[in-house]
């Protein structure tokens, strides 16, 4: 027997493209999908994918929050636009050891050191403790090669954690991202939303 499509299920899944698009400032991206790009969305409002559950099955389950997501966002606020992943370079070959050379990598890599300082996401070594950081792709190049300039993808390793680690483990040691409520301009967004309302009674 033909597996029936959910009624409504088309109907989510533009919802969930919306949403992407009002939440990341991105409509879709090379190599992802747009259940991926869902939960990107989902998890910077504080909804976070349990492990094992697969991207289409959790942007499905939360597509709900796409949908009043996308109908109460007053126009003029401002989303955070996120780091998108930088085009792989025609001819790019991520997964060589070259790769590792290039200056595409080490600016993606620089970042990601930036963005989280150099302290073992695992285990809490630093430098200062003798250890030597490695910026590893959460999900491998191998695998998952356009994300392979995806800052989103990176994480701080020391050296023992990433060796030990291997292609097969796709762990994100990272702290989940903060909820919605505690962004800076979380703040600010609700004040519109007030004098959003106050017009709206008149
Ligand atoms: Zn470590």
């Amino acid at each position: 027997m033909k597996k029936k499509a959910k009624p409504g299920a088309s109907r989510d899944r533009s919802a969930l493209y919306r949403y992407v698009k009002a939440r990341l400032g991105i409509g879709a991206a090379r190599g992802v999908s747009i259940y991926e790009l869902a939960c990107r969305a989902l998890n910077a409002d504080g909804i976070k994918r349990p492990p094992g559950q697969s991207a289409k099955s959790w942007a499905l389950a939360n597509a709900a929050h796409a949908h009043s997501f996308v109908a109460n966002l007053p126009k003029h606020v401002c989303q955070p636009l996120p780091q998108i992943a930088a085009p792989i370079p025609a001819g790019m070959d991520v997964v060589s050891d070259s790769f590792l050379s290039t200056y595409e990598w080490r600016r993606v890599r620089m970042m990601a050191l930036k963005k989280y300082g150099a302290r073992c996401q695992c285990c809490g070594a630093s430098p200062a403790d003798g250890a030597v950081m490695n910026v590893d792709h959460i999900k491998p190049r191998r695998i998952f090669p356009a994300l392979a300039l995806d800052v989103d993808n990176l994480q701080i390793l020391c050296a023992p954690c990433n060796h030990g680690k291997g292609n097969w483990d796709m762990t994100d040691w990272r702290e989940p991202e903060p909820a919605i409520d505690s962004l800076p301009w979380a703040d600010e967004s609700a004040r519109q939303w007030q004098h959003l309302r106050d017009i709206a009674s008149g």
